[in-house]
């Protein structure tokens, strides 16, 4: 083949080829460039995977000169021989024949160069503000591919399982579910809006003549969607305004809601169980180098951590039993613990971490903590709820089988002060053919920060949107 019609090889596929001597093109972001009179090498990285490629460049062929735009953070391309490594650390390397600047990068002005090659030197903080360019480190890269992988096993776990995706809308009309902590969406102008007699702005005015806010959750539209077609999930963006400054919420983030009709509290906690065992497994499977990093970079235990999960089944009790563990426990908590208070992450992560030593799936939840839409169990005290909690995470899914009964339901909203007229539409899944349901709801960024070991959420998604922050 000539070699104009050379098509480029991902790197990540070259470190793996046996097929050895051969020309191939390659096209990357140099990580590093040292050497001496009589050689250079490259490191070059094209984000397929963790490794970069050794590039070597003779300076029989390439002077010293010739590569100084060959610098930290620069894009290259290069064509040259696939050949057996001399060297420790890789099993090829590209002995270059033409190399060709695609981008240059001013060393003294490229924010990841100035302060080291990689993440080493430069805080997860710090790179928080410069969150356009961090996709080059090792650490995102291996964050974001094993984002993807979790992604990608989510709609596969769920497409073996017989479930249907159904995209849930975005703007909703309903406030029922997050009052108070929902961001508007409007075209009104905000200097001047229609104003009412009363002196109230005038939604009548508005785009789609209501309120309308961004969704805290698929669930009421996925409950509808489980009583046509079944077994369904939804995986979509969701917006919460509380103005939780922690390192496990964000304002904009992924959720995934299952949502199965005929199934009870147990096939819940066992579907969630099942599922977040097999997610794991997924990553474990398919990010090995990706988890490795992280692993010796971050969190010694990481690995560990994901095997447990993977391989002891989850502790379950109820919310009663809980209270009383963490009423007789020595630990002072900050809040204390009464039946009927709900738990803070102290809490949850007391249980898990210290207690039971694995996840635990805490039930039956007094029903005045929970929404209205949980069924109520037959004490009338509790409600048939439940939380999944992970070491280092506290919740990472909240879920409960749903009240089918329309006169419970509707009992229930009007001691919860929930508008039954405008959840009108929500109600007739009740009133046609209801059935016993359930359904959970899953953080996607909570998993994404236990597979991966981070600490904190706002670095498990590429561009967080948290109080004060929506830069890039
Ligand atoms: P928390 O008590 O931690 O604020 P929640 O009870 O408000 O969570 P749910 O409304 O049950 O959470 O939402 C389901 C799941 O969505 C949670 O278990 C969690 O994994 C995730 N989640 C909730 N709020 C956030 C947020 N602000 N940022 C990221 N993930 C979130
Ligand atoms: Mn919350």
């Amino acid at each position: 083949m000539p070699a104009d019609q050379l098509r480029r090889t991902r790197i990540q596929d070259l470190l793996q080829s046996t097929d050895l001597n051969r020309e191939v093109l390659v096209k990357g972001w140099v990580r590093t460039r040292r050497g001496n009179r009589y050689v250079q090498f490259i490191a070059l990285n094209d984000g397929s995977g963790l490794a970069t490629l050794q590039v070597v460049a003779d300076a029989e062929k390439f002077p010293e000169e010739s590569l100084k735009e060959v610098t930290t953070g620069s894009c290259i391309a290069v064509r040259g021989q696939l050949v057996a490594s001399q060297g420790k650390g890789q099993a090829v390397e590209v002995q270059a024949t033409e190399i060709e600047v695609l981008g240059t990068t001013d060393p003294e002005t490229y924010p990841i160069q100035r302060r080291g090659a990689d993440q080493k030197g430069i805080s997860l903080e710090e790179l928080r503000k410069i969150a356009h360019l961090r996709p080059r480190t090792n650490t995102f890269g291996a964050v974001l591919r094993i984002r993807h992988a979790l992604a990608f096993a989510i709609h596969d776990y769920f497409n073996k399982h017989g479930f249907y995706y159904v995209h849930t809308p975005i703007i909703t009309g309903s406030d029922a579910e997050g009052a108070g902590q929902m961001f508007r969406v409007t075209t009104l102008p905000p200097e001047h809006p229609p104003r009412t007699e009363d002196g109230s702005v005038d939604f009548g005015q508005d785009f789609f003549g209501k309120q309308t806010n961004l969704t805290v959750s698929g669930q009421l539209e996925g409950e509808l969607a489980a009583m046509a077609l079944g077994s369904v999930y939804t995986f979509g963006p969701t917006f919460r305004a509380e103005n939780s400054n922690t390192a496990r919420h964000l304002a904009e983030f992924w959720m995934i809601e299952p949502e199965v009709a005929f199934n009870d509290l147990v096939d819940n906690m066992d579907l969630a169980e099942d599922f977040l065992q097999s997610l794991v497994k997924y990553a474990l499977a398919h990010c090995a180098a990706d988890l490795q990093f992280l692993n010796d970079t971050y969190d010694k235990e990481l690995l560990e951590r994901l095997k447990f999960v993977t391989d002891n089944a989850f502790q379950r009790l109820t919310y009663t039993e809980a209270v009383e563990i963490l009423k007789s426990a020595k630990k002072k908590f900050e809040f204390p613990v009464d039946w009927g208070t709900d738990l803070q992450s102290e809490h949850e992560r007391y249980l898990v971490e210290k207690h039971f030593k694995k996840p635990v799936i805490l039930t039956n939840y007094p029903k005045e903590i929970k929404a209205f839409y949980m069924k109520l169990d037959d004490d009338g005290r509790t409600v048939r709820a439940m939380d999944v909690l992970f070491p280092g995470i506290g919740e990472i899914i909240g879920g409960s089988q749903r009240e089918e009964d329309l006169t419970k339901l509707e009992t229930r909203m009007a001691e919860m002060h929930v508008p039954a007229d405008e959840l009108w539409w929500y109600l007739d899944t009740r009133r046609f053919g209801t059935a016993p349901h359930a359904g959970f709801g899953l953080g996607f960024e909570r998993l994404v920060l236990f597979v991966t070991g981070m600490t904190n959420i706002r670095d498990v998604i590429p561009f967080p949107r948290f109080p004060k922050n929506a830069e890039f």
